[in-house]
């Protein structure tokens, strides 16, 4: 095709390619979440629709997008991480975070019904995103152990801080003032002695956060055949191997996660 004269304005692209051999990390996070929380009446600390609508969209994110090898999400954020070696729309940032980012929040608004039922979706949400490389595995390793830290410190935090609240008469600002200082011991101690919850009994969803990973799994499924010489069709099952997208909720700070799923860092 001719070109047009118009056509040097391409020029003025900036050239984002990212370095090669290095994990790609795109990190999503909601928009002003506090306040669309709230509008949507997600029960405090955690809100069970939320998080797994948060984690149905990731899954739609890894099936439908090339190269993820993992994912991780807690609270109004998910982390996906894109193998070392993906040529994936030649390793332009712009792409890899547009697309995830895009296909997140679209599918936020297209599965909302199917968790949050009757609550309406009042406007339609935002999801700020970035990416980060990581050029080796042990510096990939931190950056998910760095996400899962910051799920457990917030978690603990928020689990008291609403306790004190809901159950304990206080105000939003006398528990903030009633936490002040406090360690993690402090805040154990609180909730065992005065609502005699052991933190560590919590579910694990909300301590740790959610994992996906592709996992190879056995389908059974009934198909229809035609054998030969027989007149009608008969119903048979087999089971075939599919690979998913399977959440977990463990932790990947210490070795054992990645002593028992190798294959995710071999790649
Ligand atoms: P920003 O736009 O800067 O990200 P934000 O209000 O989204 O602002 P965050 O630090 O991302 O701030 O915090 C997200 C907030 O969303 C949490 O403080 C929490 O109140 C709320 N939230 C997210 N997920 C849930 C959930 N599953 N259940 C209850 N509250 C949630
Ligand atoms: P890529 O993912 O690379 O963008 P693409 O298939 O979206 O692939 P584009 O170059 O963006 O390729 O072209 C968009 C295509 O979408 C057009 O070729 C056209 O077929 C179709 N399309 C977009 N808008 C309309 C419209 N309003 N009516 C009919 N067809 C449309
Ligand atoms: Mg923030
Ligand atoms: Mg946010
Ligand atoms: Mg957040
Ligand atoms: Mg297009």
């Amino acid at each position: 095709m001719a070109k047009s004269k118009f056509e040097y304005v391409r020029d003025f692209e900036a050239d984002d390619t990212v370095l090669p051999n290095c994990w790609i990390v795109v990190r999503l996070d909601g928009r002003n979440f506090h306040r669309f929380s709230e509008q949507h009446e997600f029960k405090k600390p955690n809100d069970d629709r939320a998080l797994h609508l948060m984690t149905k969209c990731a899954q739609t994110v890894m099936q439908e997008l090339e190269d993820i090898a993992i994912a991780y999400g807690q609270s109004d954020e998910y982390s996906f991480v894109f193998k070392k070696k993906s040529r994936w729309f030649k390793r332009r940032a712009s792409k890899f975070m547009t697309h995830v980012v895009s296909q997140f929040s679209s599918s936020y608004v297209f599965y909302w019904k199917d968790y949050f039922k009757d609550q309406q979706l009042l406007y339609p949400p935002g999801f700020d995103g970035r990416i980060v490389l990581y050029p080796s595995n042990q510096n990939l390793k931190d950056y998910l152990s760095w996400r899962q830290a910051d799920c457990h410190i917030n978690n603990l935090y928020n689990t008291v801080f609403w306790m004190l609240v809901q159950r304990g008469g206080l105000t939003p600002v006398q528990a903030q003032e009633r936490l002040r200082g406090t360690l993690a011991g402090d805040k154990n101690e609180i909730l065992f002695s005065e609502f005699n919850i052991n933190y560590n009994n919590e579910p694990l969803m909300y301590r740790k956060g959610t994992v996906l990973i592709w996992q190879k799994v056995n389908e059974v499924i009934t198909k229809k055949i035609k054998l030969p010489k027989e007149e009608e069709e008969k119903e048979v099952e087999v089971t075939r191997t599919k690979t998913k997208v399977v959440p977990l909720h463990c932790d990947i700070i210490g070795e054992q996660f990645w002593e028992e799923y190798p294959e995710i860092l071999a790649e």
